[in-house]
């Protein structure tokens, strides 16, 4: 794969954590005067990569697996890396993504006639970079949340960062492996506990599911989604314009709600797009599907779904009112 490394000016320094500092490739692209105090940073794994300029602003990323983005290609042209070798990079990456993206062609043809399309969104906070084993903390809290390993969460790093003070973990959003978006759920217990760059439409998830799976789950949060395979719609409710990419899949779709309040508000849109629901009967304390995760496990919380799944609406509006009954308890 291309060695970015070997792109790099040959001054430059190596901060404590990682970080290779020189002088910045962008400036004087972006109207910026010429960098001569090495305000230039990129880090790097065998996975991934980040850029952060501390003098013009400039940030650029990749990850195996996705494509060689927008910014990132401008950043290895200024580097001076011929343009066969990023093509040959970005086909390179897109071979390594997930048996999960082969569904991406299929996909395609959908898109194409549904009219679902995201911008793509590169922008990430300064410095993020992959979350590794060596980030302990953030590591640690993603496996508590049963975030599969191979799934790619960043994280800014706090002690270089000035605004990104705050711990926190990234999901990059992604669609067919474009990176259209981000949420960062801070790790400190205050508010705002989400920070999200979203779009209209947008359903989480949709690069997760397998081309051979018949099933499709739909949940709250990223959390939900990202634990079982399955989709998140981020709010209790489901916009028509998610509604439609959710359809587009071309698969069964099960709706399983958050076991509280704002739940019961995502089973009645579920009843008007006629889809199936999900109430399984958890032990105490699981209140969604995550929770579910840690205590069962992913299969034994998907069993769950699937033994409760209901598509009948008599049953479903059943289920629902013992749920409710249930929440006053
Ligand atoms: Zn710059």
């Amino acid at each position: 794969m291309l060695d970015i490394l070997s792109y790099l000016p040959a001054k430059k320094k190596q901060t404590p954590s990682g970080w290779l500092s020189f002088n910045a490739v962008c400036c004087q692209h972006n109207g910026s005067t010429k960098d001569i105090r090495g305000r230039g940073g990129l880090k790097a794994t065998d996975q991934s990569w980040s850029y952060h300029c501390f003098n013009c602003g400039y940030t650029a990323s990749f990850i195996l697996g996705r494509s060689v983005m927008f910014k990132a290609r401008r950043l290895l042209t200024w580097m001076g890396v011929p343009e066969v070798e990023i093509e040959m990079l970005n086909l390179e990456s897109l071979r390594h993504k997930n048996i999960h993206g082969i569904l991406s062609e299929r996909q395609q043809v959908w898109n194409t006639i549904s009219d679902i399309q995201f911008n793509e969104f590169d922008e990430l906070p300064p410095f993020a970079e992959l979350v590794t084993p060596e980030l302990q903390f953030q590591w640690d809290y993603l496996r508590s949340r049963r975030v599969p390993e191979d799934f790619p969460v960043l994280t800014a790093a706090q002690n270089d960062g000035v605004n990104w003070v705050r711990p926190q973990v990234i999901i990059p959003f992604t669609y067919n492996n474009v990176m259209v978006g981000w949420t960062a759920r801070m790790l400190d217990g205050r508010s705002p506990k989400f920070i999200s760059h979203s779009q209209p439409g947008y359903v989480f998830g949709t690069d997760l599911q397998h081309a051979d799976w018949q099933h499709v789950i739909v949940t709250e949060g990223i959390f939900d989604a990202l634990s079982i395979g399955g989709l998140a719609v981020m709010h209790n409710t489901i916009s028509d314009a998610q509604a439609r990419l959710i359809r587009s899949l071309g698969k069964e779709i099960t709706v399983v709600p958050d076991q509280d309040p704002a739940g019961v508000a995502l089973i009645d849109r579920a009843l008007e797009l006629s889809w199936a629901v999900s109430i399984p009967d958890w032990p105490d304390g699981c209140k969604d599907v995550n929770d579910a995760v840690i205590q069962l496990g992913q299969l034994g919380a998907l069993l769950t779904i699937m033994q409760s799944r209901e598509t009948s609406r008599i049953k479903i509006e059943l289920r629902k009112k013992a749920l409710v009954k249930r929440l006053q308890h």
